[in-house]
């Protein structure tokens, strides 16, 4: 596997490469979600990059930028046992120059839910793997449902702006009691955690009920009450048109509901299709 930590050394590794790549953006603290996106890329045939880079910009001044978990020996060390051709470790001033004077700005489905509670974060997001993707230059890029909203900013800017990139999706990688993989899922107390699979337990019923044509207003409430009264507090849990992300109150495919919600220190996040 080739290890790249500057511009030079990436042009040199990519050379090597050939022209079909296959490239998993990720912030490290790698997990099997994380290593399920390279697993697709290698499947579709593909050299296979990687990138690590806790992007700053993303976060906002009261998160968790600083605490959030950087465990690169590990990461790499699992990323040769999967397969990976190359990985790119940038640093911050690679990829944010101090005269750096540009940025993108989003409207669409960046607008709403982590849109709103995250103020600038989407921004942060577009523009780093826009950067990535230049310096990259994959022929696909594969993101995870995890992050079902990231994954329609990134397809929306990637046609906005004419990228010769393919977005890959892949499904969301669970426990076996439903709790999404997180990299922050380590810091759940034990009582936090026994609680978290909760709110995928939540999203299946809401859907089901959905799908079997009950009142999607009145189950969404049932859905919020259910959570609170377990001591998640959900910011949102909503049915959206799956691409544009607009709130929806009569069901129609396709669907999906978005939830957040608030366990002890960290947000969860997750999401499912209905139908
Ligand atoms: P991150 O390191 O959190 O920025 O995530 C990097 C990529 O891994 C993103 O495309 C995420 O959506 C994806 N990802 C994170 N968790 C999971 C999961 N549990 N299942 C599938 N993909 C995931």
């Amino acid at each position: 596997m080739l290890i790249a930590r500057t511009i030079n050394d990436l042009n040199s590794a990519r050379a090597t490469l050939g022209s079909a790549i296959g490239f998993v953006p990720t912030m490290g603290a790698l997990h099997q979600g994380h290593l399920a996106l390279i697993e697709a890329a290698k499947a579709n045939g593909a050299k296979v990059a990687a990138s690590i880079f806790v992007n700053p910009t993303q976060f906002g001044p009261s998160e968790d930028f600083t605490r959030y978990p950087r465990t690169e020996e590990a990461d790499l060390e699992k990323l040769e046992a999967a397969g990976c051709h190359l990985v790119w470790l940038p640093d911050v001033a690679t990829m944010y120059p101090p005269e750096g004077a540009t940025a993108i700005t989003l409207s669409g489905p960046a607008t709403r839910w982590e849109g709103v509670l995250r103020p600038g974060h989407f921004a942060g997001v577009a523009t780093v793997v826009a950067k990535l993707f230049g310096q990259v230059r994959p022929t696909h890029a594969y993101f995870g449902e995890k992050d079902f909203q990231q994954v329609q900013v990134i397809t929306r800017m990637v046609a906005d702006l004419l990228l010769p990139v393919e977005i890959v999706a892949i499904p969301t990688i669970r426990e076996t009691d439903g709790l999404a993989l997180s990299s922050r899922n380590r810091f759940l107390s034990p009582e936090d955690r026994a609680r978290a699979p909760m709110l995928y337990a939540t999203l299946r019923s809401a859907a089901a009920h959905i799908a079997a044509g009950e009142d999607v207003t009145k189950t969404l409430e049932t859905a919020c009450n259910n959570l609170s009264a377990a001591n998640l507090t959900p910011d949102y849990f909503n049915l959206v048109d799956a691409r544009s992300l607009e709130p929806m109150t009569i069901f129609t495919a396709p669907a999906r509901i978005l939830a957040a919600a608030k366990l002890g220190p960290i947000r969860l996040l997750d999401n499912i299709a209905v139908g």
